[in-house]
């Protein structure tokens, strides 16, 4: 029987290059500068040799879901200087954890959840980066602000002392063609170009995965969140 989250190193690097060339052919089919997009590296259900492996060919941003995984993985990556960003649904339970152990939050879509993250942060740590999280595709079912409930809403987020209000991030509905995947992008976008002021210049566009990176970085994506593209197909 093979076992399909087996992976050789040559696989993940092999992997691993693929995605950076996707990346680096997408920035410069739309004119942006090498090295704009940064590359976040989604490891959920990903062991800690996986990680190690990946961080040995260089990478330091990842990206986790669940908070149980991701500190116990930290823990035992310690001795890497890497950087840990939380993309999972927050629960109100698990804010300071989070708090105390992440340099970014990505999927932030509740003030509350904000302000208890802001009261939560060490002091001796430096304010956490966050990301909030806009629902691009109309379904109620999913996370996120819509633009408007946004814009009431930024102003009591930009003033919460140890939250830095980097941008925005969406994870849209799967799509079939190229122009519908573009679609939540060119949204998040324009939204993001219409919020920003001197004072919260919100310059980071979280959005783009394994399938739709081209797509996001084609309008304008900052980072992209890549899973199974660089580890392979995930099984649960
Ligand atoms: C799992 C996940 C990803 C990565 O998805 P892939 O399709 O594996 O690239 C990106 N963003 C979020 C929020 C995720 O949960």
């Amino acid at each position: 029987m093979t076992d399909s989250t087996l992976q050789t190193p040559d696989s993940l690097h092999r992997r691993y290059n693929q995605v950076r060339d996707r990346i680096r052919q997408a920035e410069a089919h739309c004119r942006r500068e090498p090295g704009s997009v940064q590359l976040l590296a989604v490891s959920k259900t990903r062991s800690v040799d996986e990680i190690r492996a990946l961080a040995a060919l260089g990478q330091r941003l990842f990206g986790e879901n669940y908070l149980q995984e991701a500190v116990s993985k930290m823990a035992q990556l310690e001795d890497l200087n890497l950087e840990w960003h939380f993309i999972g649904r927050i629960q109100g339970n698990k804010t300071r954890r989070i708090a105390e152990h992440f340099h970014w939050v990505h999927s932030i879509a509740s003030l509350k959840h904000a302000t208890r993250l802001s009261e939560q942060r060490p002091a001796h740590l430096p304010p956490l980066n966050t990301c909030l999280q806009i629902n691009t595709s109309g379904e109620n079912a999913k996370d996120g602000y819509s633009g408007n409930e946004l814009m009431e809403r930024l102003a009591a987020y930009a003033v919460l002392p140890n939250i830095r209000v980097r941008g925005l991030m969406t994870i849209p509905a799967p799509a079939g063609n190229e122009s519908a995947r573009r679609q939540p992008f060119h949204q998040l976008r324009t939204l993001r170009d219409r919020l920003r002021t001197e004072r919260l210049p919100l310059d980071t566009l979280s959005m783009g995965m394994s399938d739709d990176l081209e797509a996001a970085i084609t309008e304008g994506a900052t980072m992209v969140r890549i899973g199974a593209a660089i580890f392979g197909p995930r099984q649960y």
